[in-house]
């Protein structure tokens, strides 16, 4: 043992102790995961080392050759991994072991449930890491000492994984980690060869670097060698660098779970080395489920780059647009320089090309997973769906394949499910359709009883019902699809086109024409509040309905902007009337001005009420209803 200088005991940071005790408690069913995560932790270590190692070779201490052992001691009831990967100093080891670094950890740790099989599932997405050495050991000593420093700049940390760990400076020859974890009672089974080699061959053998165990002699448990011979259990090449056939869903899966520290499988990936002009391959993946953070500003994003097999960097954001953050994988590159950087990269005109082409593999890769298995594209649609519709204002190019991707609740759709595909909706327009007509509001249940969509429930037509918050904002980028204008059936002066028959047209002339006197007087009355007023073709049951002008900004932008406390220029609304109902006759006898201004208030004001939107003077409101009903009952 050697000399231990400057100890001392630190706390854990509050989010550390409260994800230990959670992991120690949920983590039951799937325990042996622990290796899976300390060997893709030494893996990017060595990645790591061999990257800093580029620009100063000499980190490498003469030992080049980087490699993961991994040892047990059964009468001890210890469990060893020590890698020669970069290493930590005292300081990374406090930061990097004691603390979270992750963005939003106090978000997540407050959406857990308590429900433990529920938070173990959640825990998994937030990715456990180091601490899940905990779940079978109930002491964990790391010994390390980063590469570049002296020996005597070792340090040992330790923990029994409850409030606190101790750290000390210690002597360490060796550059690189050893983590020594003191099985709990009940879990000696990992300290056994044939268990370990069994695990390592399940999750790690991905791992590019060799992950080497001592050789067994069988029955000779007496007289094992004192220094003993090592032998290779996984593959140890880097998996996208193998041909495609060889390779098993399985192991694509676990290599997903190590570059995208999640502990759930992907959804689907691809896998495409690129010849010619450029040289590189890919490995995308379409994750399960949403990252915690996919709306954090400083959420993860991006893959790793590698050139010529080379770790370069985590989260190269500059292969892929922003709309498609979700995506994980690797790029590997021959043509890359191996010391380029993050400046170069936004620069360099070849990457470029790459993003252009990645970014029709992923849009390819959706578009096959949405035709092959529609049911998995509707899980994919709920995780990310928000994110792909940012698409079309970020991504002129493929502004039409993303629109494909897209999906909708409509009319035609169950109980406000996102599961209409634009090409769906054109293949179920009417004879003479030929806009693909949507209404956007707050809610589903808002929307779905929208007198806008009167004349279209009559005539069988479908409408797009648009929900989220970002979607108005998505229809102002898509004019079209497929050749087919979007109408927003709340907006302007609806015109049915070829929708509505000759005779139709006519019968809405004629009513016009015969109820000239009656908008008048409406406008008398209604006054500043309208910027016009006209007989409506879209109402067959409700009296009255606020459409928008052309130009003007829909509600839910208006919303939107007036709560982030910006200045929404004025527009007023048109008022449409339906000529048939009985209200809008008895306000067209009614003699009385001051009544028949009274019952036009109320219609406009419930018409506003109907589209969602809340009354400029409901006080007002109120009166003029209440005046209304004692006269009834007079
Ligand atoms: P993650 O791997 O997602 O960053 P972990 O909890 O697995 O999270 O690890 C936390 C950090 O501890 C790592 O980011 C790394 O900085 C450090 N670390 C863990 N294991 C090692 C190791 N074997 N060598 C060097 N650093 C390590
Ligand atoms: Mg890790």
């Amino acid at each position: 043992m050697s000399v231990e200088t400057q100890k001392e005991t630190l706390g854990f940071q509050t989010e550390v102790k409260q994800m230990l005790h959670l992991m120690i408690h949920s983590m039951y069913s799937n325990k042996e995961i622990f290796l899976r995560e300390l060997i893709s932790n030494a893996s990017d270590a060595t990645d790591k080392l061999r990257f800093e190692a580029l620009a100063k070779p000499e980190l490498l201490e003469g030992g080049a050759e980087l490699k993961i052992r991994v040892s047990f001691d059964k009468k001890a009831n210890t469990l060893t991994l020590e890698d020669n990967g970069i290493g930590m100093s005292r300081e990374e080891a406090i930061a990097h072991l004691g603390t979270i670094a992750k963005s939003g950890t106090s978000d997540f740790l407050k959406n857990l449930s308590g429900d433990q099989k529920k938070d173990s599932h959640l825990i998994g997405q937030f990715g456990v890491g180091f601490y899940s050495a905990f779940i079978v050991a109930d002491k964990v000593d790391v010994f390390s000492r980063r590469a570049g420093l002296t020996a005597a700049e070792g340090v040992h940390w330790s923990s029994q994984g409850e409030g606190d760990f101790e750290v000390a400076t210690i002597e360490k020859a060796e550059r690189g980690s050893r983590i020594v974890l003191h099985l709990k009672k009940g879990e000696d089974e990992f300290a056994d060869g044939w268990r370990l080699r069994n695990i390592i061959k399940k999750y790690s053998d991905h791992i590019a670097l060799p992950i080497e165990l001592p050789k067994e002699h069988q029955g000779e448990e007496a007289d094992k060698p004192a220094e003993p011979e090592w032998e290779t259990v996984n593959r140890a090449s880097a998996l996208w660098t193998r041909p495609r056939n060889e390779i098993k869903d399985e192991e694509y899966q676990e290599f997903y779970k190590h570059v995208a520290h999640d502990f759930d499988n992907p959804l689907t990936w691809s896998h495409n080395k690129v010849e010619g002009k450029l040289e590189y391959t890919s490995l995308l993946y379409v994750p399960g489920r949403a990252p915690f953070d996919l709306y954090q500003r400083d959420a993860s994003k991006g893959l790793k780059l590698y050139v010529q097999r080379v770790f370069i960097m985590d989260q190269a954001d500059e292969f892929l647009p922003l709309y498609l953050r979700f995506i994980k994988g690797v790029i590997d590159s021959n043509d890359l320089s191996l010391n380029i950087s993050r400046e170069i990269l936004q620069k360099d005109p070849v990457i470029d090309s790459m993003k252009s082409a990645l970014t029709k593999r992923v849009l390819d890769m959706l578009e096959k997973q949405a035709k092959n298995d529609p049911e998995q594209y509707q899980a994919f649609w709920k995780n990310f769906g928000q994110v792909l519709k940012e698409g079309p204002a970020e991504d002129f190019a493929n502004k039409e394949k993303i629109a494909g991707l897209l999906r909708f609740a409509s009319t035609s759709s169950e109980a406000g499910d996102q599961s209409v595909a634009l090409a769906d909706y054109i293949a179920r327009m009417k004879e003479g359709q030929d806009k693909i007509y949507y209404l956007s509001g707050e809610s589903y249940a808002q929307v779905k009883n929208s007198p806008h969509l009167e004349v279209f429930r009559k005539k069988g037509i479908e409408v797009l019902l648009l929900t989220d918050r970002i979607d108005e904002w998505l229809m102002s980028y898509l004019t079209e699809f497929d050749g087919k204008h979007f109408v927003d059936v709340a907006r302007g002066d609806l015109d049915l086109g070829k929708l509505d028959s000759e005779e139709d047209k006519q019968a809405q002339e004629e009513v016009a024409k015969a109820k000239e006197g009656l908008v008048e007087r409406l406008k008398t009355a209604l006054g500043e509040q309208v910027a016009e007023v006209r007989v409506s073709h879209r109402l067959t049951d409700s009296p009255a309905i606020l459409a928008i002008g052309e130009q003007d900004l829909g509600l839910q932008m208006r919303q939107i902007l007036e709560a982030s406390g910006q200045k929404v220029p004025e527009s007023k609304p048109i008022f449409e009337f339906n000529p048939n109902h009985p209200l809008i006759e008895k306000l067209d006898a009614e003699p009385d001005e001051e009544r028949f201004a009274d019952l036009s208030h109320i219609l406009f004001d419930q018409a506003a009420l109907a589209a969602g939107d809340s009354l400029k003077d409901p006080a007002a409101y109120v009166q003029r209803l209440n005046k209304l009903l004692v006269e009834l009952s007079a």
